[in-house]
């Protein structure tokens, strides 16, 4: 199965740019993967270290032509998560033009690069094995196939009109979905350039002229940050926000200053992403769309039985469908009836709009009997003109089991009663804060996602 169709075509101009200035046509980089594809043959699981670079796009197009497994690995990641993810993926070599004393290396920038096409593998074999965010917990190893990334790349080209005249820009890292999956195989699965800024700052984004921008909320919100860089993007045609919840403030400020409003979408490493605004559609600042092509979702409560799809019942997202994982690695598939449980709470509209409240485990804050979702409340706060970020999460209490409890970024110093009054005017009473912390900053990853189980009460 041919899984990096466009890579394959004849035509020679559009093509991978990266942020040190390296540009490389289909062809060539074909060539050079091709010959690395090669000296593969044979390994069980291929390591790459995935830097923002070249040969991070040459590595992984090199395993996807062998069929060979590859594990990116975060270049930032420390040495204990390193030697996790090597161990743990049963890596047998890192490909990297840079030295490692961790594992057998192979260099992946080689002389004579022809090297003839190896007849790809199966659409079931194993494409990618990537490692989760890391935000609840240690990050997961999961296993993806071939079948399951095409079929995404097709429903997402589908739900926005992605094809070989845009020129996609971004500058995630390459080692997750959004950067990988999505920014980089999107474009030899589509046929797009890819221009690639290293890092995703709006100064970078502003110049790169592209049609498509990818990005996580915190780049969008320092987008609007720099009302110069935003007002470059008018031109584009589609500006794209995910992997954790985009804050309704930023999406009306960018829509304000590009032009057009961000399409949202949501997914996971073992899901892909699977609910989104389309291209044709409407945007609707605080919802992440609808199912894409060839999935399904429900609501379900704490026994597994469906919800109602009325736009308010809160409940467990599942998911279904063509672009699920294979499994955890060393473990089989956690599937009930070919559902996934994502671990995120939503509601869904009668219309088959998304809501992300939050992550079941520790978004779903329960107080005094009542269910209240972390997300609807950092809403509420980031409404306050002073609230720049927000975070909220239960702490235990003697009475209520859990209170609701803020963490807040402002500008310049804030009464708590102020804060906590301004969310009882907008909420339910039970809904507001009991305690609210102003922080410096909120702990985040790469991707920009709040690590809330870094955050204590003071
Ligand atoms: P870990 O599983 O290791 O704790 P993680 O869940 O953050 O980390 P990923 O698979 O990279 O790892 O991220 C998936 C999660 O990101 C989803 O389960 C969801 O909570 C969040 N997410 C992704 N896109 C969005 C979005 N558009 N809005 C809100 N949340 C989102
Ligand atoms: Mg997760």
């Amino acid at each position: 199965m041919r899984l990096l169709t466009a890579l394959h075509d004849a035509e020679d101009t559009p093509r991978t740019v990266t942020a040190s200035g390296e540009s490389v046509s289909r062809h060539e980089l074909l060539g050079r993967a091709s010959a690395l594809a090669e000296s593969l043959r044979g390994v069980p699981v291929a390591a790459v270290d995935a830097t923002a670079g070249l040969p991070t796009i040459v590595a992984i197009t090199a395993g996807l032509l062998a069929g060979v497994p590859i594990v990116p690995v975060p270049p930032d990641a420390g040495t204990t998560e390193r030697a996790h993810i090597l161990r743990d993926s049963g890596a047998a070599v890192l490909l990297s033009d840079g030295p490692s004393g961790d594992l057998p290396t192979m260099a992946i920038t080689r002389p004579g690069v022809s090297g003839s096409v190896p007849p790809e593998p199966d659409a079931g074999t194993p494409a990618l094995i990537l490692y989760t965010s890391g935000t609840t917990g240690p990050p997961k190893g999961v296993v993806v196939s071939r079948a399951a990334i095409a079929a995404d790349l097709d429903a997402l080209a589908e739900a926005w009109q992605w094809t070989a005249g845009d020129t996609l820009v971004h500058g995630l890292p390459l080692y997750h979905v959004h950067g990988l999956v999505l920014g980089v195989l999107g474009p030899l699965r589509i046929g797009s350039p890819l221009v690639h800024t290293g890092k995703p700052t709006p100064d970078a984004y502003a110049r790169a002229r592209g049609s498509l921008y990818f990005g996580v909320p915190t780049v969008w919100s320092r987008v609007c940050a720099m009302p110069d860089a935003a007002r470059e993007l008018r031109s584009a045609r589609l500006l794209v926000s995910g992997s954790a919840p985009l804050p309704v403030p930023v999406f009306e400020e960018l829509t304000t200053l590009t032009g057009q409003a961000p399409v949202e979408r949501y997914g996971m490493t073992e899901t892909l992403i699977t609910v989104s605004a389309r291209h044709d559609g409407p945007r609707r600042a605080g919802h992440v769309g609808v199912p894409v092509r060839g999935v399904e979702t429900r609501l379900v409560d704490d026994a597994g039985v469906p919800l109602e799809n009325d736009g308010a019942t809160i409940g467990q997202l599942q998911v279904r469908g063509a672009t699920l994982f294979d499994g955890y690695l060393g473990h089989g598939s956690a599937l009930t009836d070919g559902w996934f449980t994502t671990g995120d709470v939503a509601t869904i509209g009668a219309d088959g709009w998304h809501r992300i409240v939050g992550r079941a485990s520790t978004d779903l804050i329960k107080t005094g009997g009542y269910r209240v979702g972390a997300g609807e409340v950092e809403d509420a706060l980031l409404l306050h003109p002073a609230v720049r970020e927000a975070a909220v999460i239960g702490t235990a209490h003697a009475d209520l089991g859990e209170q609701v409890t803020a963490f807040v970024v402002t500008d310049g110093p804030v009464p708590e009663k102020e804060l906590i009054d301004f969310v009882a005017q907008r909420l339910a009473a039970h809904k507001r804060p009991r305690v609210v912390n102003l922080v410096a900053e909120l702990p985040r990853n790469a991707m920009g996602k709040v690590q809330k189980s870094r955050l204590r009460p003071s």
